[in-house]
């Protein structure tokens, strides 16, 4: 049941009867049946309101009526929206999706009608400031949740009492009654004005390779066929340059184009630069967005008014009315896999958008995945390749540090190697960063007197604590405790330890070792928001700190010319446990973080300290040699059947209950579709195997590349009883095996 393109349907023409399929954004297996009303004439793609039960609810008009409901029974069409219809690529990639990720239909149609008042006529809309100065009249009690929409006004732009009220975890007489109580100013928020990027505006002048890599994906864009690009190169090597000339193509013919990045709340120096190349910033989509911004940015893309949109995964759902080029930055990057609700990864998901639409798409990375690796490499994907660092910046000297011989002092985690490295590069007044991709203080706290750990009672997960929050947090669930002094097993006190170091332990090191050095924390719960990392960041390009101690945060895209120094406090980190892309995973991350060092006109250095220099990820880092890496992790992969060179997909069985979990995974085994070349693992504990209080399995299903696995795990699915107490979620290609 493909989205079809028919004819209109209307009332007057086709008889006494004519009746439309609308799909609506409910995890539903069908689209729905519904009459057209008299006077009514709609078309496929239309934004439509329609009954279910008792409620009204949106939808999007699939095709023609399936008639299989009886015509007295069908309900009517409420009304059709005034916005221009789904574009039928859109919908059959919103199918595609469905059917690759086996998740309903309608459950993807809702991450494509993600704001519903954008189907409404723009208004101005009312909206709150807080009102300078004003004291609270006699009497009025000042309560927590009063207090929290004061605070979050206190922080950001106007916003409306529901988004308010959703923020501040209150309802929305609160906001009210602060309104009543004069403490609040109401400002008429005006549809948002987006800018127009200009394509006509000169950037720099490109380098021979550059210019290369430039016209051909001009030549890309501008024959507006599908193809995928690998677009190559060295951290500096100008990659982002060039991509923008895909853009300025693209804007050139009238089309829109779409930039997925991995983190773009972080991304605040990308959309300076963007700006300051096309002369306007280009549309933002992500969770940070207002409602206001969400529902004037998803008009306008519909409208075929933006032309650039630079977002987070969900960007890709957006109703581009003529997308140009997709454009997929830092393409290895882990955050482009969504692993809840619908699970799917963003790139993969982004081919096959660019694919249905007849557009070229462009991957890039210094550090490339494995697939995409060996899709360039087998010529399924094209490849652009730029050499060198642009204007002879060059690549800094990653040196290992053996922990074994290079010891720091007891509770301490610099080596001497590294605190001599870091004193000479504070004497040439340049900077250093301190990488440890751990939050917190430390990573697991014990009793002395009893051996204890403390761990979280809804995950398997330590409680990690945070001393300057003064709490002990699981990562995973969010529970936030006091930090106590006495042991919640054996009840002693003082006898709780701190063990192994997170980066607010290694800033109280650096505080001890470098008094007089400026230093601060950076990772995402000691910077609150966009601005908050926007500050750090342009804290740091001033020179206004010496030492950052960070976690992945820092990792990316930022570029400090006086950071001469990076030091990876512990390089092992990531190679713990059995996951076999781990090593692609750690190579990509300290690659990376490596290539904040001697970014500007000074040379940099990296040191990584590491229990296991001899490591194939530490000897490549070293060697700077990235393509032997990849060749020994292929060989590996090859011989193990594993993706890129098999295919797998996950089966995650969950619920609160520990038997009833346990008796659908065993049932999921003996009923697995096993065969000389599909094999089946598990059922074992899925990583995480209590997560948020949920118990969780996982089956992984193995089996060659050309295997298509929907079919073969849909029919497997049906053998199975499946209690309501029990999920079982179907994960194709899980990123983690
Ligand atoms: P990458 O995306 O590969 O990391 P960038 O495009 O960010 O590389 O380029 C690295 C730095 O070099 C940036 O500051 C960029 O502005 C500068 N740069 C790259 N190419 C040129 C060029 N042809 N002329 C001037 N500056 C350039
Ligand atoms: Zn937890």
């Amino acid at each position: 049941s493909g989205a079809s393109s028919g004819s209109p349907v209307q009332a007057d023409l086709l008889g006494p009867e004519p009746r439309v399929r609308v799909l609506l954004p409910l995890p539903l297996r069908e689209a729905y049946d519904y009459r057209v009303p008299a006077g009514m004439t709609l078309n496929p793609g239309d934004y439509v309101e329609v009954p279910l039960g008792p409620r009204r609810v949106l939808g999007v008009v699939w095709g023609d009526g399936a008639g299989v409901v009886e015509s007295a029974r069908l309900k009517a069409v409420v009304r059709r929206f005034d916005v221009p219809p789904m574009p039928e690529v859109e919908r059959r990639f919103v199918e595609w999706v469905a059917a690759y990720t086996m998740t309903p239909p309608g459950h993807v149609l809702r991450m494509a009608i993600s704001v519903p008042a954008a189907l409404e006529p723009p208004k101005p809309m009312l909206a709150y400031l807080r009102k300078p100065d004003a004291e609270p009249p006699p009497g009025f009690k000042m309560t927590d949740p009063r207090r929290r929409v004061l605070t979050l006004l206190d922080d950001g732009p106007p916003r409306t009492p529901a988004e308010l009220a959703e923020e501040a975890g209150c309802g929305v007489t609160v906001v009210r009654g602060l309104a009543e109580a004069g403490l609040l100013e109401p400002v008429l928020l005006q549809p948002t004005k987006l800018g127009r990027p200009d394509w006509a505006r000169e950037g720099p002048t490109l380098s021979g390779d550059q210019e290369a890599a430039a016209d051909d994906l001009r030549t890309r864009v501008e024959s507006g066929v599908y193809s995928t690009v690998l677009l190559d190169g060295v951290t500096g090597s100008g990659k982002t340059e060039v991509y923008y000339e895909a853009i300025a193509a693209a804007l050139k013919q009238g089309k829109q184009a779409l930039v997925l990045l991995p983190e773009i709340a972080l991304s605040a120096q990308w959309l300076e630069r963007f700006a300051r190349r096309f002369g306007a910033p280009p549309a933002e989509w992500h969770s940070e967005l207002t409602g206001a911004q969400r529902r004037d940015t998803w008009r306008a893309v519909a409208n075929g008014e933006v032309p650039v949109v630079v977002g987070a995964r969900s960007a890709l759902f957006l109703p581009y009315k003529n997308l140009g080029v997709i454009i997929i930055d830092e393409e290895h990057d882990s955050a482009y896999k969504q692993e809840e609700g619908a699970i799917y990864h963003a790139r993969d998901m982004a081919v096959a958008r660019a694919h249905l639409g007849g557009i070229p798409i462009v991957l890039v990375s210094a550090t490339p995945s494995l697939e995409t690796k060996v899709n360039a490499d087998s010529h399924r994907y094209a490849r652009i390749h730029l050499p060198g660092r642009h204007g002879g910046a060059v690549l800094p000297d990653v040196e290992l540090i053996d922990l074994r011989k290079d010891r720091p002092p007891a509770r301490h985690w610099l080596a001497p190697t590294l605190k001599k490295a870091i004193e000479e590069t504070l004497a040439d007044k340049e900077q250093v960063m301190l990488f440890l991709n751990r939050r917190g203080y430390a990573p697991l706290t014990l009793c002395r007197a009893c051996g204890h750990r403390l761990q979280c009672p809804n995950c398997t997960a330590w409680l990690v604590e945070h001393r300057l929050a003064r709490k002990l947090q699981c990562h995973h669930c969010g529970l936030s405790q006091p930090l106590t002094p006495t042991c919640p097993n054996c009840g002693e006190e003082g006898t709780l330890a701190a063990c192994g170091p997170g980066v607010e332990r290694i800033a109280e090191e650096v505080a001890e070792l470098f008094p007089d050095a400026r230093a601060a924390i950076m990772a995402s719960d000691t910077l609150f928001g966009p601005r908050a990392i926007q500050e750090m960041v342009r804290r740091i390009a001033d020179h206004e700190l010496d030492i950052l101690i960070g976690t992945q945060v820092m990792a990316k895209g930022h570029h400090f010319p006086m950071l001469t120094l990076v030091g990876v406090v512990d390089a092992d980190l990531g190679l713990a446990g059995g996951d076999l892309r781990a090593g692609e995973r750690t190579y990509q991350l300290l690659h990376q973080v490596a290539g904040r060092a001697g970014r500007g006109e000074r040379p940099g250095r990296v040191m990584l300290q590491t229990y296991m220099p001899e490591h194939p990820v530490m000897q490549a880092l070293a060697a700077g040699d990235r393509d032997g890496f990849y060749q020994l992790e292929a060989e590996m992969r090859l011989e193990a059947g594993m993706p890129p060179f098999g295919r797998l997909a996950a089966l995650i069985v969950s619920g609160e209950d520990a038997t009833a979990v346990e008796k659908v995974a065993m049932a999921l085994g003996r009923a697995a579709p096993r065969s000389d070349t599909v094999h089946i693992l598990g059922p074992a504990p899925a990583p995480l195997a209590l997560l948020r209080g949920r118990h969780r399995r996982r089956l992984l299903l193995k089996a060659p590349r050309s295997t298509q696995v929907q079919p073969l795990i849909a029919r497997w699915l049906e053998q199975v009883e499946i209690p309501p107490s029990v999920r079982v979620q179907v994960d194709v290609d899980p990123y983690s095996f």
